[in-house]
């Protein structure tokens, strides 16, 4: 696939002006049209090893960023390396509703390190996330969330090595993180992250559903029961 500049400033994609690719916004893959990139003079004048691009996401309009090595310079066009430079990494997603303010900041935190894979970075986010968890729901809980947690490892089939490594990140939170805190590879970072998910909705997510719900239901019946003859037309 060639990708290039020509003399007018438009870019091409292997005969294709528009391209498609996984948007880091919208999480779509989806085709992009480009918005902006340097001019062919500038390109020639200055003969940069690598430019950078912006195209529009089709599916949710925003701009997306992209770095292209350049690969010849020619007077009617300039040559790119066919694969470009993601700029920015979609971020892996999680909803917070229920869970407290300090939790989300350390997790958030924690996603943003896993979407760049910096995996130790990582780690450490997820026991601080842990840690403020515990603080605030205290020592039954953090009992009943091992226990839980536990089952994960036999539902999900996890090798036991590894779950020992994501369940000693998430609860042994000790003064010596140096020490305690393990090293952690790409698999070992994809299965902390699945169970400090399923961990976070544990701890909060599921309760705050449930109360939610409840208050709903609860809400509705009284109602009923205010409106003249509202029993009868519960099911
Ligand atoms: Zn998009």
């Amino acid at each position: 696939m060639n990708v290039f500049i020509d003399s007018t400033g438009a870019m091409h994609f292997g005969g294709e002006r528009e391209t498609a690719r996984n948007c880091p916004h919208c999480h779509a893959f989806s085709r992009m049209a480009p918005q902006a990139m340097p001019t062919f003079d500038e390109l020639l004048l200055q003969k940069p090893r690598s430019v950078g691009v912006v195209l529009r996401c089709l599916a949710c309009n925003a701009p997306v960023f992209l770095r292209y090595a350049t690969r010849a310079f020619a007077s009617n066009r300039v040559e790119l390396a066919p694969q470009a430079f993601d700029v920015e990494r979609p971020i892996e997603k999680f909803a917070f509703n229920y869970v407290p303010e300090d939790v989300e900041t350390f997790f958030r935190e924690a996603l943003v390190c896993y979407s760049h894979n910096q995996f130790q970075a990582f780690a450490s986010m997820c026991r601080r996330a842990a840690a403020v968890t515990f603080a605030d729901l205290g020592n039954p809980t953090k009992l009943r969330l091992f226990d839980s947690l536990s089952d994960v490892r036999e539902m999900a089939d996890i090798e036991e090595e590894t779950f020992a490594v994501v369940m000693r990140i998430i609860f042994t939170g000790s003064a010596d993180p140096v020490v305690d805190l393990p090293f952690i590879n790409t698999y070992q970072a994809a299965v902390l992250l699945e169970v400090m998910k399923d961990f976070l909705y544990q701890a909060y997510v599921r309760k705050g559903r449930l109360q939610h719900a409840m208050k709903v239901r609860r809400f509705f019946v009284q109602e009923q029961r205010t409106v003249p003859g509202g029993e009868s037309g519960e099911k």
